[in-house]
């Protein structure tokens, strides 16, 4: 890679026979980690190593922190007009690579192409919410709270921030980390998924054409050595972690234990209930997107559909849309769905799948012993639909990631909605229906942050947060939106006067109150 620029997977650099390898960014340098520990980046469609992701040393670490550290003063001191326009052109510069950041995604994740467009342009949406920081940051002023007397508040930055990604979401996931709080004049230290590292590496390139100045945000890989290293470092103030609930748990303890606060994203098992007056087309059509879109690796994933009453009827017209849709190498332009993340991953769909059938589920479409021709060792799994599931199953209580959707049955409203709120996670829920009034009693009585009325993934846009709740987060500021600013800033009061004291008022040594 060189010192400067990291090349893409879709143009190979090496010309040694050897796998590229991925620069961390410190202090406004890509550079070549000297760590000798390195982990394959593996296309999951081919088996191809990509590229080779270093597990930074800890001198590395502590030097990504100190650069960090040494360009807040100044950063934070740069005018939010400054910052903005550095957004401003961010924005402009990822429309302008969104092809290159698409391809890089498919050949690292395995989503298809148009799918890796959509992880782009969420991300992107952050970056241009973010244009407007100077609107979002404003305080609050209160004039004459006792006479002569004036307070008013400034949201100031933290300092040192740090984010730890996930694999399914290569670019939207960091780029709903860094903007947000490097506009409100933090500094950052990101460390993306060892999965999948390339996208942040070309956002950080684009961020740093666009202006942000070097130590601003800096890049170090790695797994759980450098993850506990980013919890116990004093100098960072902050830690944003989006992934599973076991090492979300961990970071949330770990990194609050030190005094940091933490905003945690996790796990998910997202309902649909299914009303039988629903609109039929458009239900089978959200319940198939939801369900199989990026082979079912999304953390808003519909992965498990209560169907009311006679709506049961409608799980073989579900199956008939499942069994058209197109598994292929994610670069394929008609492919639907493409391969899961790692043989790993794989073997573990595999397993629950045959879980849920021991457990009693009936197998209405069996997407395992799939091949896609030319791509015979690529990790695909087909839709997969399990019907008849009960709560007590394996399937239904372990999140699945893969492409498989759960049936389960209720015979009225009311049980659909037990059923749901029993669920331990509570990212989001859908339903399905013509009535207001159902629509509007599951908006009140569901236990899920993030609610979909006849809309299968509601994934709110970045003026609002994304607002997961119950096993699905722990913190209390959210990503994104109002709270993601409160999140990377800290609350300062000011209180002053400004008044011609009249001579020999005297001192009075009692609390002073406002009279
Ligand atoms: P993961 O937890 O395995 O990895 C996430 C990050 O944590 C990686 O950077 C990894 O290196 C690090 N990590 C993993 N195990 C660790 C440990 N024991 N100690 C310290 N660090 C560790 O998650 P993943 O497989 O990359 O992503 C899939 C998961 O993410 C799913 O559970 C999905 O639901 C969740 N997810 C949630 C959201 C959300 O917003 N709620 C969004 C996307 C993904």
């Amino acid at each position: 890679f060189g010192s400067s620029r990291f090349t893409t997977a879709t143009e190979p650099s090496s010309g040694h026979g050897q796998p590229p390898r991925v620069p961390n960014l410190i202090g406004g340098a890509f550079i070549d980690s000297k760590s000798s520990s390195l982990i394959d980046v593996i296309n999951p469609a081919t088996q191809e190593v990509v590229s080779q992701v270093p597990l930074t040393t800890n001198e590395e670490f502590k030097a990504a922190v100190h650069a960090a550290k040494k360009a807040f003063p100044s950063w934070r001191n740069t005018p939010i007009t400054t910052r903005q326009r550095i957004m401003l052109k961010l924005q402009q510069l990822i429309r302008r690579d969104i092809d290159k950041l698409a391809m890089n995604i498919t050949t690292e994740q395995g989503k298809t192409l148009k799918d890796a467009q959509g992880d782009v342009f969420r991300g992107l949406e952050v970056v241009e919410h973010s244009c407007g920081m100077a609107t979002l940051q404003m305080g609050e002023y209160v004039s004459n709270v006792s006479s002569g007397i004036d307070t008013y508040s400034v949201r100031e930055p933290l300092g040192v921030c740090a984010g730890i990604c996930p694999f399914n979401f290569p670019a939207m996931i960091p780029l709903w980390m860094f903007p947000v709080a490097v506009t409100c004049g933090n500094t950052f230290v990101l460390k993306p998924s060892e999965k999948d590292p390339g996208a942040s590496i070309m956002l950080a390139e684009l961020a740093m054409e666009a202006g942000l100045p070097d130590g601003v945000l800096n890049i170090v890989h790695g797994t759980n050595d450098v993850v506990n290293a980013i919890c116990d470092d004093d100098n960072i103030r902050a830690v944003s972690f989006v992934g599973s609930n076991t090492a979300g748990m961990h970071i949330y303890s770990r990194a609050s234990a030190k005094g940091k606060r933490v905003q945690s994203n996790m796990g998910a098992k997202n309902h649909a209930i299914v009303l039988p007056d629903a609109s039929v087309d458009a239900t089978l059509n959200a319940l198939v997107a939801a369900g199989f879109g990026a082979a079912g690796q999304r953390c808003m994933a519909l992965s498990t559909v209560v169907f009311v009453g006679e709506s049961k009827s409608w799980e073989d017209k579900v199956v008939e849309r499942a069994q058209s849709l197109k598994v292929d190498c994610g670069t394929k332009p008609d492919a639907d769905l493409g391969p899961v993340i790692s043989k790993q991953a794989k073997e573990r769909i595999c397993n629950l799948i045959q879980s849920g059938v021991s457990d009693g589920a009936k197998l209405l479409l069996d997407g395992r012993n799939i091949v896609v021709p030319g791509y015979e060792r690529g990790n695909f799994i087909g839709p997969t639909i399990l019907a008849d599931v009960k709560p007590d199953m394996e399937c239904y209580k372990e999140e699945i990631f893969g492409p498989v959707l759960l049936c389960m049955q209720a015979n009225s409203f009311e049980e659909a909605l037990d059923i749901v709120n029993k669920n331990k996670y509570g990212n989001g829920a859908s339903i399905f229906t013509t009535s207001g009034a159902a629509a509007r009693k599951f908006q009140t009585e569901i236990e899920a942050g993030q609610v979909g009325i006849n809309v299968p993934i509601p994934v709110p846009l970045p003026f609002f947060s994304f607002t997961g709740s119950k096993a699905s987060f722990a913190g209390d500021l959210n990503f994104y939106g109002k709270a993601g600013v409160n999140f990377y800033t800290q609350i300062k009061t000011v209180t002053q006067q400004w008044k011609d004291l009249p001579s020999g008022s005297g001192v009075s040594l009692a609390m002073p109150t406002s009279q």
